[in-house]
């Protein structure tokens, strides 16, 4: 058996990974993060819609090597086929090639000093005395144990690692949108404006999704809940009516029920959609998991500076993602539970609303006189506010 000793050992090599690892080695840690795949970045569980956000939080310029298209706005279509358009700064972003951005965040990382070890599965956790200190993990056939002052679980929605720390990371299968898409070519859409579709033919539960990539190529995709058809049935059946070839699939799940009631424990902290650091109303978790995974790192390189890594000390890292990002997944989680309740006859009244006004600048006088015509859509109202 292989031993190994690290300040910080990170399992899972995306996002989550790559973005803790890289700001713990850059806050002097000695850190190792290892994935189970043999290639980080693939296969591909994402659409790559991020707002400009995203890359302030990385300190990183965006780059053609990662970046296919800059988007300036969106079209979203209720069931009745209606468009409400929306543009505004907070819609502003691009489409990432992730299998190119993840590699190229693993790329920064091992820059900055990480140990990487690819086709690395996490099989344990090493526990003494309730706190844990490091990971079994098996490489090609061997087993490896890692010693570490902390761990961080950044093994995405499947995540097993939390729960063996005893954590309680229960997430209930009608609270995950379970996603296919597919990336397709010849789909002749401008290059910088996303499309999303809802209703309960398209996608129950959830919304469908057209990403543009340039070049007439396109990430089409959906995410679904509670429904009798997988994905892929309702994937197959929208795409259908568009005259595209398909070049990959791709299928995933995205925890949509809010974060889980715990994020860290003595010498463990969790990140991304392990935690459920997702937006439950869009399922965008990239720019939140990179946030959480930069605090995360920081978080991790000052217990190893201090010889602390318990529990007590790890409770900032919840503190301060919480105060960063916490309302707004709260208030996300508000509108997921009205946007739940509405039936394909409320989104068409709500889409005729829109149309009829400039989306971006409705009036709260304008929103009242709506709800006061449509009383069984105050609760809405009520629950946002
Ligand atoms: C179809 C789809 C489309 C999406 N589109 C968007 C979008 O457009 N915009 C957006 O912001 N978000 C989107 N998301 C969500 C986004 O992809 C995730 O929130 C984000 O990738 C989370 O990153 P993560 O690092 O936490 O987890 P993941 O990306 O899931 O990474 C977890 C990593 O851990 C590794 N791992 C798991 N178990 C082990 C183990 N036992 N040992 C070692 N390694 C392990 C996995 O191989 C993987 O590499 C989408 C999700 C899906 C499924």
């Amino acid at each position: 058996m292989k031993k190994l000793k690290y300040d910080v050992v990170v399992v899972g090599g995306r996002i989550g990974g790559s973005v803790s690892s890289l700001f713990a080695s850059k806050n002097k840690a000695n850190v190792l993060m290892i994935e189970k795949m043999q290639e980080i970045g693939t296969p591909v569980q994402c659409a790559g819609g991020v707002t400009d956000e995203v890359f302030k939080t990385l300190q990183m310029k965006p780059s053609d090597c990662h970046v296919t298209s800059r988007i300036e706005g969106a079209d979203v279509y209720v069931p009745d086929g209606r468009r409400v358009r929306v543009a505004d700064e907070k819609t502003k972003g691009y489409i990432l090639e992730r299998k190119m951005f993840d590699k190229h965040l693993a790329i920064e990382s091992a820059k900055a000093g990480t140990d990487i070890m690819v086709k690395t599965r996490f099989k344990d956790l090493i526990m003494r005395e309730g706190k844990v200190c490091g990971v079994v993990a098996e490489y090609l056939g061997e087993t490896v144990e890692v010693e570490a002052d902390l761990v961080i679980a950044a093994d995405g929605v499947e995540s097993t690692l939390a729960r063996k720390a005893g954590l309680n990371m229960v997430k209930i299968p009608e609270k995950i949108f379970s996603c296919a898409q597919y990336e397709v070519v010849g789909l002749d859409v401008p290059s910088n404006w996303l499309k999303f579709y809802f209703g309960e033919q398209v996608a129950p539960g959830g919304y469908a999704w057209i990403f543009p990539k340039g070049d007439k190529v396109a990430n089409v995709g959906l995410g679904v809940r509670g429904t009798k058809e997988t994905a892929y049935t309702h994937l197959k059946r929208f795409v259908s009516r568009v005259d595209a070839t398909p070049v990959e699939l791709n299928v995933g799940g995205i925890p949509v029920s809010g974060p889980v009631d715990k994020t860290f424990a003595d010498g463990l902290l969790v990140v991304g959609d392990a935690a459920g650091q997702v937006d439950p109303l869009t399922g965008g978790g990239i720019r939140i998991t990179a946030v959480c995974g930069r605090i995360a790192g920081e978080i991790a390189a000052e217990a190893v500076k201090t010889g602390n890594a318990s529990e007590k000390f790890l409770k900032r890292y919840e503190d301060i993602w919480k105060e960063k990002i916490g309302k707004n997944l709260v208030m996300s989680l508000k509108y997921r539970k009205v946007l739940d309740t509405l039936t394909d006859e409320d989104m068409n009244r709500l889409g005729k609303f829109a149309e009829e006004h400039d989306v971006m600048s409705i009036s709260k006088i304008s929103a009242l006189k709506f709800v006061g015509k449509n009383p069984h859509l105050l609760r809405l109202l009520k629950e946002i506010l």
